[in-house]
């Protein structure tokens, strides 16, 4: 048993317009320095999936919009900073598969824990929200409700760790009294300008804690605690974990100053809940992240943390 990092190899087909910060090179880069863990390390691929699984989460009206929107030709836009093109759409179903394949291989018993690399990211991807922020499908959401229906499970969690607010994660998963979902992230009015702490869901089955710009170490890991103090009181059966690494201090847009050994802090205090309440039954989803440099450090730390479950 072990951990299992999930790749797909249509991560560099969803091509962005020059200069995004959004692009493959950040995967290429993680799986560079991944691959240097040698035989630590089981490398999965994407699984096949009905596309019902996604319309359980955003709906068949979305879903069918979505996919029936990616151009020909050249580059199509959701939003001013989501450019797309043709195979934009194979990529960002392949996340989906990656997610699925990381889940059924936990549950199959061949793995502990895994973490999906691939691209597009998902996390403000909502079905009122559209996608945008460079998000087309919401992966996280996918997955959450891909445990409830498939294996059956009465309580799942999603925690946010990236810079920016999940938001859309939490519109999806606004009322839905059996999903926890927390969101450590920059406040202010930071892009996408939600996830104030007094949003909590119908259910008060959200937490968001807002931080300043400059957030060091210890700052965000004292904050971090309260979400895996309430992640412990919610006791879920499986946690997946949005792993965004642009609170990093080196990257270029995200304004905390993490360490990349934080994200070893991170993953391993977290597993230490999910060892208690679920046998250590978690998935990590890359989000954002856009300092080479940093992914490829956070990502080494994170996966150190899984790989001593
Ligand atoms: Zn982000």
């Amino acid at each position: 048993m072990s951990t299992a990092i999930i790749t797909t190899d249509t991560y560099k087909d969803h091509q962005v317009t020059p200069g995004h910060p959004e692009n493959e090179g950040r995967i290429t880069a993680i799986i560079e320095k991944l691959k240097l863990k040698k035989n630590n390390l089981i490398w999965k691929k994407p699984k096949k999936f009905d596309l019902k699984i996604i319309e359980d989460t955003h709906g068949k009206q979305f879903t069918d919009d979505v996919l029936s929107s990616f151009p020909k030709e050249g580059f199509g836009f959701f939003d001013q900073d989501t450019p797309v093109v043709s195979k934009s759409k194979k990529a960002a179903l392949d996340v989906v598969g990656a997610s699925i394949q990381a889940i059924d291989s936990i549950e199959n018993k061949e793995i502990n824990n895994s973490f999906v690399v691939a691209r597009p990211p998902g996390h403000h991807s909502g079905t009122q929200l559209g996608p945008k922020g460079f998000c087309l499908l919401n992966t996280a959401c996918i997955s959450l409700n891909y445990l409830i229906n498939k294996y059956k499970y009465k309580k799942v969690a999603l925690l946010d760790v990236d810079v920016h607010h999940g938001d859309g994660s939490q519109s999806l998963l606004w009322d839905k009294k059996n999903i926890f979902f927390a969101s450590t992230h920059l406040g202010g009015g930071f892009y996408p300008g939600t996830g104030s702490e007094n949003e909590k869901g119908k259910y008060n089955n959200i937490t968001n804690i807002p931080m300043e710009a400059g957030t060091n170490s210890e700052q965000y890991l004292n904050a971090y605690d309260r979400v895996l103090s309430k992640l412990k009181s919610f006791n879920p059966d499986f946690v997946l974990m949005s792993m965004g690494v642009d609170g990093l201090d080196i990257d270029p847009i995200g304004q905390m100053k993490l360490q990349p050994k934080d994200f070893y802090t991170i993953t391993k205090r977290t597993l230490e809940i999910t060892k208690q309440c679920c046998n250590g039954k978690f998935v990590s989803l890359l989000e954002g992240g856009y300092s080479y440099q940093g992914l490829q450090e956070s990502s080494d730390e994170h996966v150190n943390a899984l790989l001593e479950f």
